[in-house]
């Protein structure tokens, strides 16, 4: 066995999503700890039960929960393994909060205002914009409000592991470096067979939109730097190169913003015609991606100087400056 095969042991679970398992960790550092915890589902739950048992552990026995991020499928089981286990749970500061936007009557009215306006200013059609909301009433029933006791700041340590905040994929991507024994855990910050494209969502109460995939880039050029060794992903087999796949996504990133530039129309065009361009089949319930990475591109665009970008109507347009002609 490795050395890091004795301290680490990559639980996979089932999720409904589409993709597929996600992955956990157990680690066994001072406390015994596990790394996510998959969504509220019974399959979720039996295969984690089952997959601890084949290394000894019950759930009763976890001492510390980590999260990487707030996404359902890697925090959606937490209040429930909490209550059996007492276990601490640590996280990013702003993983309850995240977590929480969409919750109760007056956050579903507030979060479905937030997005139909959202939608309206990214030129959605009004017809193809209820459709993208049933999406997430499908989800609630895969989390329980959970509540952490330890936030992990950026450039804080735990257990063995420098952290490092990445937004980008999520607001509250937390990557976990150890310092020793040469492997990282990244949530989903690195994914090799999965674009981890940063979702649209929605700021903190009193906050704008941050610019994710501009953001994004950031934090992958930051962990580019970090000695990530053996990089253990939310989704797919361990990275043994993990900077390569960081410069290949990289490389996809700047592969769209071509096509971008090549096909927007002289007069412009709002992010979800460029959706369209991008992925000519878009479809429900791809809608939503897609219109989160044509946004994320015009945005990196815009910053670099080759797109601006105006309000038409209410009706947000992006269109090419002198230096984003193309040649
Ligand atoms: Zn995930």
């Amino acid at each position: 066995m490795s050395a890091v095969g004795e301290i680490l042991v990559p639980v996979s679970v089932p999720t409904p999503f589409i993709v597929g398992p996600v992955n956990l960790f157990l680690y066994r550092g001072e406390a015994l700890t596990l790394f996510d915890t998959g969504p509220k589902t019974e399959d979720c739950e039996t295969a984690l039960r089952e997959l601890l048992r084949a290394e000894g552990v019950e759930v009763r026995d976890l001492e510390r929960i980590v999260l990487t991020h707030h996404h359902i499928d890697h925090c959606g089981l937490l209040h429930r393994l909490v209550e059996e286990s007492g276990a601490e749970t640590w996280a990013h500061p702003d993983v309850v909060m995240q977590s929480r936007l969409g919750d109760g009557e007056d956050g579903d009215n507030s979060r479905k205002k937030y997005y139909i306006a959202l939608m309206t200013e990214l030129g959605v059609p009004a017809d193809e914009q209820e459709s993208s909301m049933l999406l997430w009433d499908a989800y609630k029933d895969m989390i329980d409000h959970f509540e952490i006791d330890r936030v992990l700041p950026d450039a804080s340590q735990i257990d063995g592991f420098d952290v490092y905040h990445v937004p980008g994929h999520s607001s509250t991507d937390t990557l976990f470096v150890h310092r020793d024994r040469g492997f990282s855990i990244a949530g989903d910050h690195i994914l090799e067979r999965f674009n981890p494209n940063p979702l649209l969502r929605r700021p903190n109460p009193g906050q704008t939109r941050g610019k994710a995939l501009v953001e994004y880039q950031a934090s992958l050029h930051r962990s580019r730097a970090l000695p990530l060794g053996t990089c253990y992903p939310g989704h797919g087999k361990p990275i043994e190169d993990p900077v390569h796949v960081i410069d290949g996504i990289l490389k996809q990133h700047d592969r769209k913003n071509r096509r971008i530039l090549e096909r927007l129309p002289e007069e412009g065009a709002p992010p979800f015609a460029v959706a369209q361009i991008l992925y000519p089949e878009l479809e429900m319930p791809h809608l939503y991606l897609g219109l989160s990475v044509a946004t994320g591109q015009l945005e990196v665009l815009e910053a670099a100087g080759k797109l601006r970008s105006e309000h038409r109507d209410g009706v947000l347009y992006y269109q090419r400056t002198e230096g984003g002609m193309v040649s």
